[in-house]
């Protein structure tokens, strides 16, 4: 998947960034656009650097556009906003099998989207707390570092790791996709904000959400956070007793 194909662009990952970030493509008549939802493509060129692009332009830079439905998307549990532009809809995934390599391909953007969220988007999060970062997975992440690459055998074995019984549901690939979302989502907030008074709610809750790797809706909507519905609602990660959407009726604290 990320061998350079021609010296061409290769697509990496899906991802929020800076909303002051620009486009790196500059077509003959297309502006040099920003990223007004704050997700990109990121491309890597030959040389080894990334660099965001829109999904328009990602799509022109590419060999084949089908590449980029088989990258690591870290924005899944952003608010579904997109659905509003149908052209920006890959055809649906039920309309064709997935071919064998299709599969292979969405196991390995799978596992490669948990071994970075656990050893580096969501370890990341200022104050996390430290069962995140996972001892198990550090010679797989340096060498996905180094190489850009891993093997099938440790695409397994990091979905092994990831459904596991003893990872806790908050250290399960979605609630920590929910974790990392809200983490920029809030230092968004955090930045743009020019009321002390808020700024220390926003980060009283970056603390809370650092430490306990959930936020109940009723926290999200006082901070004023939009994200997927079923946000912070997988299963098990309000307890062994929660079945029912979580968090719903949660007290602030
Ligand atoms: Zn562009």
């Amino acid at each position: 998947m990320t061998q350079a194909q021609d010296g061409g662009w290769i697509p990496v990952r899906k991802d929020f960034v800076d909303l002051d970030t620009r486009c790196h493509a500059r077509g003959n008549s297309r502006r040099h656009h920003g990223f007004p939802t704050g997700q990109a493509y990121i491309l890597r060129d030959p040389a080894g650097h990334e660099y965001p692009f829109g999904e328009d332009c990602a799509r022109a830079a590419v060999l084949h556009a089908g590449l980029l439905a088989q990258v690591p998307d870290y924005t899944e549990r952003d608010v579904v906003s997109r659905l509003a532009e149908p052209g920006n809809l890959p055809p649906p995934a039920r309309a064709r099998r997935p071919t064998a390599a299709q599969a292979e391909a969405a196991q390995r953007a799978a596992a490669i989207r948990y071994l970075v969220l656990r050893m580096e988007k969501a370890a990341a999060v200022p104050r996390v707390q430290p069962t995140v970062r996972f001892a198990p997975l550090e010679a797989v992440y340096e060498q996905y570092q180094r190489t850009g690459e891993i093997t099938t055998a440790q695409v397994r074995r990091i979905l092994a790791i990831e459904r596991s019984p003893t990872t806790p549901p908050r250290l399960r690939a979605t609630n920590l996709l929910d974790v990392y979302t809200a983490h920029i989502k809030l230092e968004r907030l955090i930045a743009a904000s020019n009321s002390v008074d808020n700024i220390r709610f926003l980060r009283s809750l970056h603390d809370w959400l650092a430490r306990h790797l959930v936020l109940s809706t009723a926290q999200l909507a006082a901070a004023g956070i939009e994200m997927h519905p079923q946000a912070f609602g997988s299963p098990g990660v309000w307890g062994p007793e929660d079945a029912a959407p979580a968090g719903s009726t949660g007290s602030l604290f």
